[in-house]
């Protein structure tokens, strides 16, 4: 595996393996790999002939007082994961790489980025907009995948890459959880044991929500009040549980085979996220079936 710390290097590299006729997908991440970045990875190696990692954490998607300066981080680690998951070149940039001068640019994709995580994000998804845009100059990849954990996300890089024509074709990979439900999350590293236990109200959530789609209650408003009852209980500080369309990311009034659960809540200092579609088709509601 080949490692590229220069706009420079990976401009290279990418040219001269597609000048070879070979694609590349590059898989964006902030790095401390999980199960779910590795699945990224494998997926990528099936949709092109390269795959192209980029880890950086970026300060301008945290907003001051949040968890970048803690944001954990082993990049030998993730170096070592990656080559096993078959991945042929590590973007590994640093920020004055990646943020050579003060910038005056950035990328705002109106709508979508300010609902849900929005709201308690406000600037989050213009620095993930802006960032993702520059990876996306600097690798000219073929193709890009995306985990579902970020739905927001893949909606407002879906959106952005529709509305600037950025040539890059959007793949996305279902969340890949722990074997007891809980999403994998680098952010999962944060919680204390008892935090841990406490975090199972997202997927358990998700799953009472799936329970009561299937028992017949399609009306979100009760659903929504059920699954934030239940959360309650966990101790957590809910900051939305929302039925929403998975692509406009609208409330939904009624449940829909379109609809998703979607909800964030902090764990004593830690913010998590989950989703899931409502109406599965399937009697077994749980997650990891
Ligand atoms: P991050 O390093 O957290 O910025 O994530 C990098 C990529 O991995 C993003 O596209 C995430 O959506 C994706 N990702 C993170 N966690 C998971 C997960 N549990 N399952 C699937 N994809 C994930």
């Amino acid at each position: 595996m080949k490692l590229l710390y220069t706009k420079a290097e990976v401009q290279s590299w990418t040219k001269n393996i597609q000048t070879q006729g070979s694609t590349i997908c590059l898989v964006p991440t902030m790095g401390f790999f999980h199960a779910g970045h590795i699945a990224l990875m494998k997926r990528a190696g099936e949709i092109a002939d390269t795959v192209l990692v980029s880890l950086f954490v970026n300060p301008s998607q945290f907003a001051p007082g949040e968890d970048l300066s803690t944001y954990p981080r082993d990049f030998a680690a993730d170096c070592q994961k990656a080559e096993s998951a078959g991945v042929e070149g590590l973007f590994c940039p640093d920020v004055q790489e990646m943020y050579p001068q003060q910038s005056q640019t950035s990328i705002k994709v109106e709508s979508l980025s300010h609902q849900l995580c929005g709201k308690s994000r406000p600037t989050h998804f213009n620095g993930v907009a802006t960032v993702v845009t520059k990876l996306f100059n600097i690798c000219g990849a073929d193709y890009a995948i995306f985990g579902e954990k970020d739905f927001q996300q893949l909606a407002v890089i879906k959106q952005m890459v529709a509305d600037l024509n950025i040539p890059v074709q959007i793949h996305s990979l279902p969340i890949v959880r722990e074997s007891d439900g809980l999403a994998m999350s680098s952010r999962n590293s944060y919680l204390t044991g008892e935090e841990r236990k406490q975090a199972l109200c997202l997927s358990k959530g998700l799953c009472l929500g799936r329970k009561l789609v299937a028992s017949g209650i399609l009306d979100s408003r009760i659903i929504i009040e059920k699954v934030a009852d239940f959360c309650k209980d966990s101790a957590v500080s809910i900051d939305y549980i929302a039925i929403i369309n998975k692509s406009t990311l609208d409330e939904s009034p009624h449940v829909d085979g379109q609809a998703l659960l979607a909800m964030a809540v902090k764990i004593g200092k830690t913010r998590l996220i989950d989703n899931g579609f409502l109406l599965t088709g399937d009697k077994d509601v749980s997650l990891n079936a």
